[in-house]
């Protein structure tokens, strides 16, 4: 079996809130929880749930923007969670991030042409002027835009453009990894399809891998190959697109899927409407997370917490009721 790319192994991130009294216990926020799962060359595994579920805090864990509380996050076959800042630089250049505002993470200031030189001039990637030359190019055709565009400053483009370009910008260090962390969701309907286009031809041409953070189901059916669905820092259930959007298990996934719009005006879904706000993470509800506002909920779920089981092969639900076979 080859080596996934990226591997995330029991995967906690707690944040201390507050000033401590004394006498007082320290509070944490837990934004992840025990997350597991990985990612295989050429493979796009989308993380969903709502907003506040910790997907994009797992994102920042992998490049390493924050430090895990615990667990392992490995790259290629090597640890990166517990290297030093200069132990890591060897790694920065292999995990790249699309952002949801392209705006604001490309230099207004900067021409595209210095925007895109830059990751390549800080990793060493040009062997000369000509080479860097040529790359640049290379990156800037490769999302479908003009040569010219190497040229122009960011406020010159469309958001689509944009993103565009912080997709070259994502590529210019040759990354095995690139984590899109709502990287549409900003986007008209239209533009959005040319883009989750782009990088799903990205992908087949350069073997990448893909972490998409959405909370867009119907992008997601569209692009992924499996799904990992959060709630309160942890995974309810994980597959493959066919396992999840086609015969989900958990009662939480089936809630975010009956709330996907139905392009067939013919067809009818029946809508589970949750009721309630997302508790919150500094105290977790006891017993399984989803209890405060599953509608299936039970006694043993308000005292004991559901462990991730296999179904099937690739596909895990943490429920009582899927142990049970129901
Ligand atoms: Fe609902 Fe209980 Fe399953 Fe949790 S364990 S999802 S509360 S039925």
């Amino acid at each position: 079996m080859s080596i996934p790319i990226l591997e995330l192994n029991d995967v906690r991130k707690h944040y201390p809130v507050g000033s401590r009294l004394p006498g007082q216990e320290r509070r944490y926020v837990h934004a992840v929880d025990g997350v597991s799962f990985s990612i295989a060359r050429g493979e796009t595994l989308s993380l969903v749930g709502e907003s506040g579920c910790g997907k994009s805090t797992v994102g920042r864990t992998i490049l390493r923007l924050t430090d895990v509380t615990s667990g392992q996050v490995v790259l290629n076959g090597m640890r990166i969670d517990g290297l030093s800042p200069r132990g890591l630089r060897p790694y920065r250049s292999s995990v790249q991030i699309v952002f949801q505002d392209p705006f604001s993470s490309l230099n207004p200031r900067m021409r595209v042409r210095d925007i895109l030189a830059e990751p390549i001039r800080n990793f060493g990637l040009a062997a000369s002027a000509a080479d860097l030359e040529a790359q640049l190019v290379d990156l800037i055709t490769k999302v479908g835009l003009r040569e010219e565009a190497l040229d122009r400053r960011p406020h010159e483009f469309s958001g689509g453009q944009r993103q565009r370009i912080g997709i070259a910008k994502a590529l210019a260090t040759r990354p095995d990894l690139i984590i899109c962390d709502e990287a549409v969701s900003a986007l008209d309907v239209s533009v959005k399809s040319q883009i989750v286009n782009l990088l799903s031809d990205l992908q087949r041409d350069m073997g990448l891998a893909l972490l998409f953070i959405s909370h867009d189901l119907a992008i997601v059916e569209y692009l992924t190959h499996r799904v990992a669905v959060m709630y309160l820092g942890k995974i309810m259930e994980i597959g493959s697109r066919k396992q999840i959007f086609g015969a989900p298990r958990h009662p939480y996934t089936k809630a975010l899927l009956s709330a996907v719009p139905v392009p067939d005006p013919e067809a009818r879904r029946n809508r589970i409407v949750l009721e309630g706000d997302i508790p919150s993470p500094i105290s977790p509800p006891r017993g399984c997370r989803f209890h405060t506002r599953c509608p299936l909920a039970f006694a043993r779920c308000r005292e004991e917490e559901p462990t991730l089981a296999v179904l099937a092969e690739g596909h895990s639900a943490a429920c009582h009721l899927t142990e049970a076979g129901i």
